[in-house]
């Protein structure tokens, strides 16, 4: 038994959408699957790594493109773990640039989010037009996180 997930956050981490502004996030989305399987939102005090589960390939550096290596990233997210993902920043071991965590090329993508919202196997992919409406009632840009269990 495996699962689809689609996941949805703030393209800034700490960003946190009013109760009001999920509740009608949450309406809109139901509209979009309504054949599909649960909509769920979560909203943490701290920021969490938002993974893709399965559809993990690698991670590349933003800025020259090269592909990082697992045990640094892992080091990397220690360190910025003892922060409470207060602060992602890292410095590129193979350029040298300073980066954020959260703005690392993950194939697929994943990032960081105090807020996610959630359709469990949904019969398709939202459209830009649908997300662009979320994002003028969130108040913030999203980014799509496609999750494999
Ligand atoms: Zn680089």
């Amino acid at each position: 038994m495996s699962d689809n997930i689609l996941k949805l956050i703030p393209t800034t981490p700490h960003y946190k959408p009013g109760a009001t502004a999920i509740q009608k996030a949450c309406d809109l989305l139901s509209s979009y699957f309504s054949e599909a399987g649960e909509i769920s939102y979560s909203l943490t005090e701290e920021v969490c790594f938002i993974d893709q589960g399965e559809n993990w390939e690698r991670v590349l550096c933003p800025a020259c493109g090269i592909e990082l290596d697992t045990a640094w990233w892992q080091q990397a997210m220690d360190t910025a773990y003892q922060t409470g993902f207060t602060d992602l920043s890292v410095n590129l071991p193979c350029c040298g640039v300073v980066s954020s965590l959260n703005d690392l090329r993950y194939e697929l993508p994943a990032g960081f989010a105090r807020f996610v919202l959630e359709i469990r196997n949904p019969d398709g992919d939202i459209g830009d037009d649908e997300l662009r409406s979320l994002e003028q009632i969130l108040g913030c840009g999203l980014r799509k996180i496609w999750a494999h269990y």
